[in-house]
């Protein structure tokens, strides 16, 4: 007989146990960070298995990340071995939804051979579509576009479903997404968003092949069930079968998609929609120290839209979540890289760190400093700083201005911001610069004053060369090379056409202002592309693991579910984190988004956590004064070190740049706080004392102001 109990469910708490034990039936679990939902879910599907319940093609199983996917196939072989092969509905919504999509294709109009677009792809068709409308797509960008579309599949609205408040470009908005999906047919194609979508046209107008499914998937399982928008949402509910063996877990308080759509309120809706589910909370973490959840939980507890729960752990042994004001960002990550050096050396391998940021922004001061130090690490999510899109554009424009002999860099950028000079074009310079043995650029020269070219593409390269040799000229009668590097951005057109996109513009206006502040620090335009063709080698070295690996820089989004012994948490500032958008925003939704981001950050920490913040930040050649974050106020006293020991950086008057501050009374002095802050600060535990920053930060009540900003004296003197 099967008495004994197997391996692998000993190790679970009553509560762990309860919710992989109750295979049949409706089953939510609700729970805070680091209380083993995960491991609830990997721990079902080896049980499921190994009781024979189901085999591992009868099993749906959706993860949120590939790589979570990945990890948990991973686990479960190790658990019941190569049987976990057969898993082949275990990944995320859209690979689940692919591959049923390929099985169906011709039920909406498609092969099974389609292709899926990328966004450059989309965009491109979407621009013919809007000019073919005769829309300007200046003011109604291809990528705004696909935003809206994408966030109507998000919602399940099909053109014909489409609700009548929904639109684009006044009034065209249905008849715009109508022409674009049969577009994609007559492509034989697919965007992201198409794969549930489809899905959800498939099995809600075959009755036969949703019952297959639903017969097919005994078991369904799903991790970070707060994150699922509504077409997820529909999705999984017309997989479910009537018996609804369905499991989901998720922690309300860790929701942070809602900017994609995602709706916390499936969680509220799970026990309407599963009448009898059974609903089992966690409340052991298993995670963190008491110091790092108590930070977290007070933390979490200001937001108002929230079910509440209670965590505890059993491990109180631990230090305080340490915040640390600095004098500005470089401040702040040059420390950090030391503490860094400092964790290796006392045993912490470097895989088992991570720096976890708001914006993608903050990561450039890292990955420099990190490249100085030889400290090996890994952007997680995303590419390295100097190797985004933007930052390589830029670079490709003041490297032709620099050198007009730099072909790859007129190729990259000849026609970004597009000014109607046509791929044909553009290869048959550079063919002929080949095969007289110049440069693209002395082509263009030539061809101007020639009629080799129709005037359509003579004019905007006419115009080109005139620009080229303008910044030039700025940069030889001794114009910075980082005003001139923002004067190029603007004038060409690159800085509207960020922000024409509404996707991601502003993420990258946000890295290209980095990238001018990144260029104040050398005196010559040569030194400072020297210095960015060295990060880049150096970056390719650091690649090659070290035997404790890398450290891990990503953002809190990326973070999700993962967990570390040592977090770094830079940037909580006032407009970094949270966000300045969802500061402007009317109401609080934007503003809890963000809290559960720091929810999220700071549940990463096994052991330690190190939240940071820094005075000054210097944006577009101007220092900023920067007020800690709100978040900061809100941490406990009693689970929160604020450091003033060791070596902050306190410059000189000479080697401090003019700033703000030095007319204007500070943003924390009573006539500069916000409402907000003067409001709380009575009533605050937190009240780390008037001059609070740095080494003057200390703990104490003595002092009613509450706030962080930089004393006078500390930075005069
Ligand atoms: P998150 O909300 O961040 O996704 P989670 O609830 O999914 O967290 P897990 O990642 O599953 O939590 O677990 C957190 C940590 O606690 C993991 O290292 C896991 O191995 C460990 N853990 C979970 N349950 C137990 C247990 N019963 N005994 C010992 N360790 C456990
Ligand atoms: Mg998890």
């Amino acid at each position: 007989g099967r008495v004994q109990t197997p391996d692998y469910l000993s190790g679970l708490n009553p509560e762990q146990r309860e919710a992989v034990e109750t295979t049949e039936g409706p089953v939510l679990v609700l729970a805070g960070a680091g209380t083993g939902k995960t491991r609830v879910l990997t721990t079902r599907l080896a049980h499921i298995l190994a009781t024979g319940r189901a085999r591992p093609w009868e099993m749906l199983v959706v993860t949120f990340t590939n790589k979570a996917a990945r990890e948990m196939r991973e686990r479960i072989s190790h658990l019941i071995g190569p049987d976990a092969e057969g898993l082949r509905w275990l990944g995320t919504f859209h690979s689940v939804a692919a591959q049923i999509l390929r099985r169906h294709a011709e039920l909406v109009g498609l092969q099974s051979s389609f292709t899926i677009l990328d966004t450059d792809d989309q965009e491109r068709l979407l621009k013919q579509l809007l000019e073919a409308a005769n829309i300007d797509t200046k003011k109604h960008t291809p990528k705004s576009l696909a935003g809206a579309i994408d966030q109507w599949k998000n919602r399940g609205w099909t053109p014909e479903k489409l609700p009548p408040g929904e639109d684009f470009a006044e009034g065209k908005g249905q008849k715009l997404y109508a022409a674009y999906q049969n577009r994609l047919r007559t492509l034989n194609a697919c965007d992201f968003g198409d794969l549930l979508l489809h899905n959800l046209t498939i099995l809600s107008q075959n009755a036969d092949i949703a019952e297959e499914y639903r017969r097919r998937f005994k078991y369904i399982l799903v991790d970070e069930y707060q994150d699922t928008n509504v077409a997820q949402y529909l999705w999984l509910r017309l997989l479910t079968s009537s018996s609804g063996n369905v499991c989901c877990v998720g922690d309300d308080d860790q929701s942070i998609y809602g900017w994609r759509g995602a709706e916390v309120d499936n969680i509220l809706r799970f026990e309407r929609d599963f009448p009898g589910a059974k609903v089992i909370r966690l409340e052991q973490n298993y995670r963190s120290t008491a110091h790092i959840l108590g930070a977290a939980g007070a933390l979490i507890a200001a937001n108002k839209e929230r079910l509440g729960k209670q965590l505890w752990t059993e491990d109180d042994s631990g230090d305080k979540v340490r915040v640390r004001g600095f004098w500005d960002g470089d401040a702040e990550a040059r420390m950090i890289a030391e503490e860094i050096e400092d964790a290796r050396r006392r045993g912490i391998a470097y895989k088992d760190i991570a720096v976890l940021v708001r914006a993608s922004f903050q990561m450039r001061a890292f990955e420099e400093r990190f490249v100085m130090l030889a400290i090996p690490y890994k952007v997680i999510g995303g590419p390295r700083f100097f190797e985004r899109a933007e930052i390589r554009d830029a670079h490709a424009y003041i490297r032709l201005i620099q050198s007009e002999a730099d072909d790859l860099a007129f190729e990259r950028i000849v026609n970004v911001p597009k000014r109607g000079v046509g791929d044909t074009s553009v290869s048959k310079i550079l063919h002929m610069g080949r095969e007289n043995g110049v440069s693209a650029m002395q082509i263009v020269r030539h061809l101007m004053t020639s009629d080799e070219l129709p005037g359509r593409t003579r004019t905007p390269l006419t115009n080109f060369v005139r620009d080229l040799d303008r910044w030039r000229d700025l940069l030889k009668t001794g114009t910075p090379h980082w005003q001139v590097m923002e004067t190029v951005l603007d004038e060409s057109g690159y800085t509207d056409m960020q922000k024409a996109d509404k996707t991601s513009g502003q993420t990258r206006l946000d890295n290209l202002k980095e990238l001018v502040q990144s260029m104040q620090q050398f005196d010559t335009l040569q030194s400072y592309l020297e210095h960015v063709s060295l990060v880049m080698d150096l970056e390719r070295n650091a690649e090659e693991e070290s035997s404790s690996g890398s450290v891990q820089i990503m953002t809190l989004h990326g973070a999700k579910g993962l967990e570390f012994p040592l977090v770094f948490l830079p940037g909580w500032e006032e407009g970094v984190f949270p966000s300045q958008r969802s500061i402007d925003e009317k109401g609080i939704k934007g503003l809890e988004e963000e809290r559960r981001l720091a929810y999220v950050g700071v549940t990463r920490a096994k052991r330690d956590a190190r939240i940071s913040f820094a005075a000054n930040r210097m944006v577009y050649g101007r220092w900023q004064t920067q007020m800690p974050s709100r978040f900061v106020d809100e941490l406990p006293i009693e689970h929160v070190e604020p450091q003033s020991d060791t070596g902050y950086y306190s410059p000189t008057p000479a080697q401090r740049p003019q700033s703000r501050w030095d007319d204007k009374p500070f943003a924390g002095s009573s006539h500069d706080t916000p409402g907000w802050k003067r409001a709380q600060a009575s009533s605050n535990k937190a009240i780390y004392g008037d001059t609070g920053f740095g080494a003057n930060l200390h703990g104490g009540n003595a002092s009613a102001r509450n706030t962080y900003a930089p004393a006078r004296k500390a930075i005069v003197e």
